[in-house]
C-alpha cells in the first residue's frame, strides 16, 4: 500500500472474520462430556457462538450438539427438566412447561423473534453468561439448578453458582415444583435493566436476579418480612454500569422500582409453602 492509498475497510463483524476451525462430532452425550473438557467449545443453536465468531473470537475446536439427546421437557419428582438442547420455541410450546411453569414458558415465548427461538436453546442462553439475556436469571429466581455432565453421572448447581469459567457440558435445567407460582419479571426496561423475582417457599425470602446491569446477572436476596423492597434492593446491589444507556444511578433506581412492584404482585411470605 502507497502512503496515497486509503486505508483499507476492515469489517469489524462478518463471515470473513471467522477464523479456521476443526468440527468436532460426537456420537453421543458422554463423548460430548469429555471432548467438553478437553477443550472442545459446545454449539446449541449457534446464535451467540457463531456471532461471537463473526467479530473475530477464535474457536480451535467446534462441537456442535444437535443430535445429542439433550433436548426435551419432562415433569420429574422434583419439577420441570428442560434439556440444555431445547429451543426456546419448544419450551415455550411445551405442554409440560405450560402446566408446571407457565410464567417461565410466557418469559421465553417472547424472547427476540421467532428465528431467534427456533435456533436459541436453553442451555446455549444460559452458558453465554451475557448481562442482556434472559433464561439465566430468571432461572436464578426460580431458585433452579443447573445439571452437567459430571465424570459417568450428573453434578447439580444452584443456577447462581454458574462460574464464569465452567467448561463442563450442561445437561439440562431443573425448575423446582411449585417455584414457577411464585415468580414474576419485568423486562419493560431492557437492556437498562430487567430483574426476576422469585419468593423461596421454605423462608418467604425474595429472590432478585438483575440483569443487564452489570458484567453477568447477579442475585440479591431479601429476608422476608422487608417492608421497603426498593430501597433494601437498590442499597443491596453492587455499583451497575454506566454506558450510552443510562447511568449507575438511574440503574440502580430502576432495580429497585421494578423489585418493588414485583414484590407486590408476588405471593406474600405467609402464602409461601
Ligand atoms: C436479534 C436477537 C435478539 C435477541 N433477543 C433476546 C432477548 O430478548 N432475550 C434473551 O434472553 N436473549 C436474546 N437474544 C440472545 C439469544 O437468546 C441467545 O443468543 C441464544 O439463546 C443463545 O443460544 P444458542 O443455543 O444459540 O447458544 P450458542 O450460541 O450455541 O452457545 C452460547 C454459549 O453457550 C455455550 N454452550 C451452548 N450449549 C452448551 C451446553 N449444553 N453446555 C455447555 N456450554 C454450552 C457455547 O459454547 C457458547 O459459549 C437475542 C439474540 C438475537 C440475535
Amino acid at each position: 500500500m502507497t502512503s496515497s492509498e486509503p486505508p483499507p475497510l476492515v469489517a469489524l463483524r462478518g463471515r470473513q472474520r471467522i477464523a479456521p476451525f476443526a468440527l468436532v462430532r460426537v456420537g453421543d452425550t458422554a463423548a460430548a462430556a469429555e471432548a467438553a473438557l478437553a477443550g472442545a467449545v459446545p454449539m446449541g443453536g449457534g446464535v451467540d457462538l457463531v456471532d461471537r465468531m463473526k467479530f473475530g473470537e477464535r474457536i480451535e475446536r467446534l462441537m456442535p450438539l444437535s443430535g445429542l439427546a439433550l433436548g426435551g421437557v419432562e415433569a420429574t419428582e422434583g419439577g420441570l427438566r428442560i434439556g440444555a438442547t431445547t429451543t426456546y420455541a419448544a419450551l415455550a410450546e411445551s405442554a409440560e412447561a405450560a402446566r408446571l411453569a407457565p410464567a417461565f414458558a410466557r418469559l421465553v415465548g417472547g424472547v427476540a423473534n421467532p428465528r431467534i427461538r427456533m435456533k436459541g436453546t436453553v442451555g446455549g442462553s444460559v452458558m453465554s453468561q451475557k448481562p442482556n439475556f434472559d433464561v439465566w436469571p430468571a432461572l436464578m429466581a426460580l431458585g433452579a439448578d443447573l445439571v452437567f455432565a459430571d465424570g459417568d453421572g450428573e453434578a447439580r448447581l444452584p443456577a447462581a453458582a454458574l462460574a464464569p469459567d465452567e467448561r463442563r457440558l450442561l445437561l439440562a435445567v431443573e425448575v423446582p415444583a411449585g417455584a414457577d407460582a411464585r415468580f414474576a419479571f419485568d423486562r419493560s426496561l431492557r437492556p437498562i435493566v430487567s430483574v426476576f423475582a422469585g419468593r423461596e417457599a421454605a423462608t418467604g425470602a425474595l429472590r432478585l436476579a438483575v440483569g443487564c446491569a452489570h458484567q453477568r446477572p447477579l442475585l440479591l436476596r431479601l429476608a422476608a418480612g422487608e417492608t421497603d423492597v426498593a430501597a433494601a434492593a437498590a442499597a443491596a446491589l453492587p455499583p451497575p454500569k454506566s454506558d450510552g444507556l443510562a447511568s449507575s444511578t438511574y440503574r440502580r433506581r430502576m432495580v429497585g422500582v421494578l423489585a418493588a412492584r414485583l414484590a407486590r404482585i408476588l405471593p406474600g411470605p405467609d402464602a409461601a409453602s
